[in-house]
């Protein structure tokens, strides 16, 4: 079955050879799929015939999000963590460690509905294709569970044994790191595509994030790296020498971290849901674009530090507070999630794509950050199939 896709008002390929400038805009436009792949893409008035037919009406149609970062297998929620963190309270709880409790107690039947649940909430507002950790489990049982029921939703799937060291290890965190290097790694290689670590103070130095990504690409698993979100650190350098397809956070960068990325094939992917929440100082997107790195946005969605899974709200902070132009957080949000996952596939919309397609009550993307809050999705596809 084909389908068409006409009057379309604003068009976002990102093929520059499609449409104008780096979103390879196009105005009154169409998009044909078959299948799940996108077929053709030009001015409506050229159009292929199709099976079927949808009139966008004169709105905008863009590829699906594409978020990168997430932390969607847990349990529980924080709420009155960050309801002290908001009234100026201490909190003595145990934060990540917190979560890390309610997880292991979860069945896997709540795990997994918890997940079917925020990647539902993703797709209302067009995010398509979603990357999911573990992290929360910290045992070799419980990282392991975590990753298969990750992975039984999406193909983007990351090994984070390295989020903070086990409680069991708390006198003994390079025994923690070895068990995250060995038998953890073993039983979790089978379900994931990356490995992770949080490179930061008060979790894993960059020695042990080494030993953790080196050990993992080992096992086949790409690396990726929270890193330099809390403090300047060595997690930037770590990424870019490692050849990470993303360093994630970026927030405190020196001028030799941002020629590196510059430099390198790694990603900067922010993430100012995280900053938002912890009332932190934004990532300066704007001096990593001008030094000519690479840009992603992301929602890291989790129950502590940035429980949105909201891609345009994500993309409409990045405007207001870190120096993007709309047209580079909407690119931030699509192609380069998708190259920080390493994807050809995703984050644009020209042939041979999966038909991931977005459709707002809008007349240009712009309005994605012009109208922050508002719900904007009008329709989804993914891969080709209408699932909003
Ligand atoms: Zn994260």
């Amino acid at each position: 079955m084909s389908l068409l896709i006409g009057n379309i008002g604003s068009l976002v390929t990102n093929d520059p050879a499609l449409g104008d400038g780096p979103l390879g805009l196009l105005s009154d436009a169409a998009v044909v799929v078959d299948g799940d792949t996108v077929a053709w893409v030009g001015p409506a008035g050229k159009a292929p015939a199709a099976d079927g037919s949808v009139d966008a009406a004169g709105r905008a149609l863009l590829p699906g999000f594409v978020d990168s970062h997430s932390h969607l297998v847990f349990a529980g929620d924080r709420t009155a963590e960050f309801n002290a963190r908001m009234s100026g309270r201490a909190y003595e709880a145990g934060g990540i460690r917190t979560t890390v409790a309610a997880t292991r107690a979860a069945s896997d039947a709540e795990l997994n509905a918890n997940v079917t649940r925020y990647l539902a909430e993703m797709l209302r507002q067009g995010t398509t294709t979603v990357e999911v950790k573990s992290g929360y489990g910290l045992s070799t049982v419980d990282e392991a569970r975590s990753l298969r029921i990750a992975a039984g939703h999406t193909q983007e799937t990351t090994y984070l044994g390295a989020h903070v060291v086990g409680p069991e290890f708390a006198d003994d965190p390079a025994g923690y790191v070895d068990l995250v290097a060995g038998e953890m790694l073993e039983a979790c290689a089978p379900y994931a595509r990356w490995v992770d670590v949080f490179c930061e103070r008060g979790a894993f130095d960059g020695d042990q994030a080494r030993a953790v990504l080196t050990a993992g690409a080992a096992k086949g698993l790409q690396p990726r790296i929270h890193a330099n979100q809390l403090s300047h650190g060595p997690g930037v350098q770590l990424a870019v020498e490692l050849g990470a397809a993303s360093a994630d956070h970026c927030t405190h960068l020196t001028d030799r971290d941002v020629a590196a990325l510059a430099d390198g094939t790694t990603v900067a992917t922010l993430l100012p849901g995280a900053e938002f929440s912890t009332r932190a100082p934004y990532p300066d997107a704007r001096r990593l674009l001008d030094a000519g790195a690479r840009v992603a946005l992301s929602t890291d969605c989790n129950p502590g530090s940035s429980f949105t899974s909201s891609m345009p709200f994500c993309l409409a902070v990045a405007v207001r507070e870190m120096g993007m132009t709309p047209d580079e957080a909407v690119h931030a949000a699509t192609a380069g999630g998708a190259l920080a996952l390493r994807r050809t596939d995703v984050g644009r919309i020209s042939p041979g794509a999966r038909a991931d397609l977005h459709l707002l009550d809008a007349p240009s993307h712009v309005h994605l950050a012009y109208r922050p809050g508002v719900p904007l999705t009008a329709a989804v596809w993914q891969g080709g199939v209408r699932k909003v």
